[in-house]
């Protein structure tokens, strides 16, 4: 996934340095220089994260526009310093030792948004549900079934996130990023290879700044509005809303969901509503939700995440696949599932010298 530090790749581009530098006191105060009131430090992810989930984050870089971004990575490339980008966390959960690396993080200072005709030009930091709002100002259709998803549109386009068996992809035209080195890319949206909540932004190291899109003409806004409204309600009867959580855990897979059903229901029917963990639960309103309830660890979602899977296999022969991704400290994404199979490996690892010793 998005992830940090491909060595080889940044030395190379580099040429400059053989190891990875590590956050100190020169480095934060250079970055300060190019971001001014834009960088914090020992972020507590526990009170920041929308799980409510990790320890702190060393260094958090927030750029101010697309130009600073790119003097940013220019010296992140220059000093191999390792990082990890992030929009508004909700599809994340943090390892409970926090972040070692840098943050870049996107969000409300890039946030622009225009429209010409059906075309719209739109920053990564824009809130989502602010961005299906201007499109149904602007009479526009084809981006309603975002209206409630609580992202950034970066994080949107990245995960090609969207409902009702839709995409963000759908209507997009092209997407500009930053390169690891500092320089504009503009992708097509062939090149941005979305599948099912799949881009090529999930294994490229590349931020995204902006992204252009075609929708179409609505009949009014009155009518855009209204299925929104429509979407929202939906939402609101059927996800849990009170307590911290990442929304759907795991991904729907066609086959699994002919014979079975989603995910929600396959653990429902495994009995799984309402399990804990520690301070997390599996929702009792949806089981492809699990809530923070009380100060949970990653561990605790992990731990249920595998719970979950195992059963859910055992009762169909199917494995599930994560949506959420879990960050590692040293800012690796992975779907979270891969994190869970190799605790329950090493616990059954341990479990096994103790037996045999
Ligand atoms: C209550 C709830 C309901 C949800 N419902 C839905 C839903 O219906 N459909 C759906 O698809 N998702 C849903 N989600 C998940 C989540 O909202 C989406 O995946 C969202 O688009 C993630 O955006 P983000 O800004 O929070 O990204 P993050 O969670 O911060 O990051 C997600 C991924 O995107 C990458 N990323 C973020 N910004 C950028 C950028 N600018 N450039 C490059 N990479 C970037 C990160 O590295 C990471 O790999 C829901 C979440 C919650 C909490």
């Amino acid at each position: 996934m998005n992830g940090t530090h491909d060595r080889d790749v940044a030395g190379q581009a580099s040429g400059v340095m053989e190891h990875p530098a590590t956050i100190n006191a020169g480095i934060i105060r250079e970055l300060e220089a190019i971001v001014p009131g834009g960088v914090k430090t020992n972020v507590p992810l526990e009170q920041v994260s929308r799980w409510r989930v990790g320890g702190p984050a060393r260094l958090v870089l927030q750029p101010r526009s697309a130009w600073q971004l790119q003097q940013v990575m220019t010296y992140v490339s220059r000093h191999q310093l390792p990082y990890v980008v992030l929009g508004s966390t909700s599809n994340l959960l943090f390892a409970d030792e926090g972040i070692d690396v840098l943050v870049v993080q996107i969000g409300s200072a890039l946030s622009g948004f225009q429209v010409e005709g059906a075309r719209v030009r739109s920053e990564a930091g824009l809130w989502v549900p602010g961005f299906a709002r201007q499109l149904a100002l602007a009479g526009l259709t084809g981006a309603e079934h975002t209206c409630g998803i609580p992202g950034t549109l970066g994080g949107l386009i990245c995960m090609n996130g969207g409902s009702q068996r839709k995409g963000i992809g759908d209507h997009l035209i092209d997407v500009v990023s930053v390169t690891p080195e500092g320089e504009r890319r503009v992708r097509s949206r062939q090149e941005c290879d979305f599948r099912y909540r799949h881009s090529v932004f999930q294994s490229l190291r590349e931020i995204i700044v902006s992204a252009r899109f075609r929708f179409r003409r609505a009949e009014s806004c009155q009518s855009v509005r209204r299925e929104m409204l429509g979407i929202l309600a939906q939402r609101r009867r059927k996800f849990p809303r009170k307590l911290p959580n990442c929304g759907s855990v795991f991904v729907s897979d066609p086959a699994m969901y002919a014979e079975f059903g989603p995910p929600g229901a396959v653990i429902e029917q495994c009995g799984l509503k309402g399990s804990r963990v520690g301070g997390a639960m599996i929702s009792p309103l949806h089981a492809n939700f699990i809530v923070n309830h009380d100060h949970a660890r990653a561990l605790d979602i992990l731990t249920l995440i595998s719970l979950a899977r195992c059963r859910v296999r055992d009762r169909t022969g199917y494995d599930m696949v994560a949506e959420v991704c879990y960050v590692s400290p040293c800012g690796d994404i992975t779907p979270a599932h891969i994190k869970a199979d190799e605790l329950v490996a090493i616990g059954a690892a341990v479990t096994g010298s103790m037996k045999r010793s």
